[in-house]
């Protein structure tokens, strides 16, 4: 790679588990553009440095961004798009012509592109997490049209703020609460994610047609997903999210469209991997 080869980078803390530099560099490969994508640990204290040290870099596109910086984000990039107070979180940053940085959200689209085929409309959901995925979740639904959303998180006011800030209906129950029955369960928390504890919950209050969304990637089946197969109840793991989130990137950072065609063959990239 020469020095002045565009490229484009994930960020986070950890980053070392991220598959998107396998996603977005299936793709660059594919459609023979000449660039890379690589991973980059920064700790939340080198968060401004890095922002700063890039923005005079010609050859960086921009960055997805994970744990734990997406709302920390929202104070060093410029916001045209208004994401702080629709979402109140940020997972991508894109360098402009002129040098400028600028930041939006992806995940929102990324994770309801799986079950936008269904009728949401006051539907309700229980939400488990109250970080920067859970608010793109919270917009996504409640642009689906959702009805209710039960946030179960460690942080009540967190979780209470996100709704009211949304304008969703709903309520805030513990972490160790009994499920209420619900038509769609997401897990927006990284337990169940390699390295970290399990997520512990029981599914038996979810009626026979409600679906199950794990963000969680890796592992792909989560102890939360088996437990929801073997009650046959509908599931949705965290890999087309992660693809839908990474193609909507990957256009901004590159201005290609990814070759969506072949994504068979990129999911069964990303499992082997
Ligand atoms: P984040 O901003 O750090 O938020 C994590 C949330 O989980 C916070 O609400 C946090 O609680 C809660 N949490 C963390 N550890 C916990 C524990 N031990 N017990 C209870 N709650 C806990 O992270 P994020 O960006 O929202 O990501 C969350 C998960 O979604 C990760 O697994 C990530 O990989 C996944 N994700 C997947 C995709 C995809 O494309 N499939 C996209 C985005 C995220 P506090 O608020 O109290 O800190």
């Amino acid at each position: 790679m020469t020095d002045d080869m565009p490229y484009a980078e994930v960020i986070g803390d950890p980053i070392a588990h991220s598959k998107s530099p396998l996603i977005h560099k299936f793709w660059l490969e594919r459609l023979a553009i000449e660039a890379d994508y690589r991973t980059c640990h920064v700790s939340a204290a080198e968060l401004p440095d890095y922002i700063e040290q890039r923005n005079t870099d010609p050859a960086w596109r921009g960055c997805n961004v994970t744990i734990p910086h997406k709302i920390a984000m929202l104070d060093l990039v410029a916001d045209p798009g208004g994401v702080r107070e629709k979402i109140g979180a940020m997972n991508t940053v894109v360098r402009q012509k002129d040098g400028g940085l600028i930041g939006t959200d992806t995940d929102a689209a990324g994770f309801l592109a799986p079950i936008a085929d269904a009728d949401w409309s006051g539907k309700h959901a229980i939400l488990i997490g109250a970080g920067g995925a859970a608010r793109a979740v919270i917009f996504a639904l409640k642009q689906a049209g959702i009805g209710e959303i039960t946030i179960i998180a460690r942080s009540g006011l967190k979780a209470s703020g996100m709704l009211m800030q949304a304008s969703v209906k709903g309520g805030v129950l513990p972490m160790d609460a009994q499920l209420p029955a619900a038509d769609l369960l997401i897990n927006a928390s990284p337990l169940g994610m390699t390295g970290k504890p399990p997520l512990e919950v029981n599914l038996d209050p979810l009626p026979a047609d409600a679906l199950v969304y794990d963000l969680v990637y890796a592992p792909l089946e989560t102890r939360l997903l088996r437990a929801a197969k073997k009650r046959d109840l509908a599931v949705v793991d965290g890999l087309d999210m992660l693809i839908g989130q990474a193609a909507l990137a990957f256009e901004l950072f590159f201005g290609a469209t990814p070759p969506m065609e072949q994504d068979v063959e990129l999911r069964k990239l990303l499992i082997a991997r």
